[in-house]
């Protein structure tokens, strides 16, 4: 059996029950095996594959909270620093009822390499908890995140690991665990990223994402011969990536005719109305009815089905395994040219390889919606300088980044004889930096 498909067995063997995590594992080693297969003898020497797929450290701890009424709930958390050859571990905090182990390793193994394509030295980790945000009050949230912190603080740093946030850790959260850190350890310094402004942020975080899914998106466009001007695009989610991701791509010329939610999602052929949907989401907390209710042009449907919609380009940005093998059918059927990951893994391995066989620009989660991290990044070089770069100063970074994780990926495939693959380019151009560090560092 070859090295990969051994490695692969032990994981599944190792961490059962974690389906996300055994996923994300085989799309990433089953498009190295190329560069594997080359050094096979001396990686499998070195154990270098089961270090890449155990994390260095995970952490397991429940958060006890009260609330409103006084009654006192439990919450399991995790922390799981997965690899830190280049960097402190980087990674965000995700607080949604559906979180377990499994999840947070599938997104911290996903975040090594993404962490490494943005060509800054930051390592892969991945937290959160099965808490829910929604329906909670502020004091109620603030409970939750500063019994959260006072565990977490322990473990974490400005130097060793720098959390940030993910699916419901917004800036409220941020905050709430800044403000326990700082009160708990004694020291102002950036441990989190996504702060306030008044307080340590970056200009351009909040846009980060989207933004940089955007840029990526243009740039694969532009170098296979399309114009993102004049294009119609179907955006799922309505959280931060996908509100940001759609006024991008409409300043870029482009239209977005679809958000969703877990609820149902918008159809409007007009193109989707920015301003009112942040009023909706980020100002009421509302669903999407309330859009359609001020929105003469919009259709509001229950359940799924963004990607039944005739669009050039479809962008899911809510969560992961939301574009199934049907859906990829649809979106071909229906002349799809390019679907580019705003979420982390939000396309199944099927659906994935569905649409690399029918010629769609696919640009994966870990390259195309780095520029999140990426410009986390960037607001700790500024905490550590002690300075804060203006708007476009970030916004002009993060497109340089974006533009460059696209040729990185591209040149990779390229090297690697499978051109336009950019799964496996992204992978390879991940891998390579991360195992060259491992690699010099010694076996830790
Ligand atoms: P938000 O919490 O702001 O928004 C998430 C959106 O997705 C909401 O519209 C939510 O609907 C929907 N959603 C969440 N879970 C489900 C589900 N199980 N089924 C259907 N819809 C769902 O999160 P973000 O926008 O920050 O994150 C979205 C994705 O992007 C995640 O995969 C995240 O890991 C990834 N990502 C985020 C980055 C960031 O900087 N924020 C960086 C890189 C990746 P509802 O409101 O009804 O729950």
């Amino acid at each position: 059996m070859s090295y990969v498909d051994e490695v692969f067995e032990m994981v599944v063997e190792k961490n059962p029950a974690q389906p996300e995590f055994h996923q994300a594992v085989k799309e990433v080693l089953d498009s190295l095996r190329i560069v594997i297969e080359e050094n096979e003898e001396a990686y499998r020497k070195d154990a270098l594959l089961e270090r890449l797929v155990t994390p260095e450290r995970q952490l397991l701890f429940r958060v006890p909270w009260v609330d409103d009424k006084g009654q006192v709930h439990v919450n399991n958390a995790f922390r799981v620093q997965f690899n830190s050859a280049i960097g402190p571990y980087k990674g965000g905090l995700r607080l949604h009822p559906s979180v377990n182990l499994g999840i947070i390793k599938f997104l911290g193994f996903e975040q090594i390499f993404k962490n490494s394509l943005t060509g800054l030295p930051i390592g892969g980790g991945k937290g959160g908890s099965d808490f829910d945000p929604k329906g909670k009050s502020d004091r109620e949230v603030m409970a939750f995140c500063q019994s959260f912190m006072t565990e977490l603080n322990k473990y974490i740093g400005a130097d060793t690991d720098v959390p940030a946030g993910d699916i419901g850790t917004g800036a409220r959260e941020i905050g709430y665990m800044f403000g326990q850190y700082k009160r708990i350890r004694g020291v102002y310094e950036g441990v989190l990223t996504g702060k306030g402004l008044s307080y340590g942020g970056s200009l351009a975080r909040t846009e980060a994402t989207g933004y940089g899914l955007l840029y990526l998106t243009e740039e694969m466009l532009k170098c296979n011969g399309h114009d993102i001007a004049g294009k119609t695009v179907a955006v799922s989610g309505s959280g931060n990536v996908a509100i940001y991701a759609t006024q991008k791509a409409q300043q870029l010329g482009a239209k977005v005719v679809t958000v969703s939610d877990s609820t149902g999602w918008i159809y409007d052929p007009e193109g989707i109305d920015v301003a009112l949907l942040k009023e909706v989401k980020e100002v009421k907390r509302a669903r999407l009815t309330e859009y359609a209710a001020n929105r003469p042009s919009a259709e509001y449907h229950e359940g799924k089905g963004v990607w039944t919609v005739k669009v050039d380009i479809a962008l899911p940005c809510a969560t992961q395994n939301e574009l199934h093998l049907e859906d990829a059918k649809a979106l071909v059927a229906n002349g799809v040219i390019a679907v580019a990951e705003g979420a982390n893994m939000p396309t199944t391995l099927e659906a994935t390889e569905y649409l690399l066989e029918n010629g769609v620009l696919f640009a994966p989660g870990k390259a195309a919606n780095a520029g999140g991290v990426a410009t986390s990044a960037l607001e700790m070089s500024q905490n550590s300088e002690r300075l804060s770069w203006s708007f476009e100063e970030v916004d002009s970074k993060l497109k340089g980044i974006m533009v460059n994780i696209f040729h990185n990926m591209d040149d990779a495939a390229k090297k690697y004889g499978k051109e336009g693959n950019y799964v496996v380019g992204a992978n390879i151009a991940g891998f390579l930096k991360v195992v060259d560090a491992m690699t010099a560092q010694g076996i830790v």
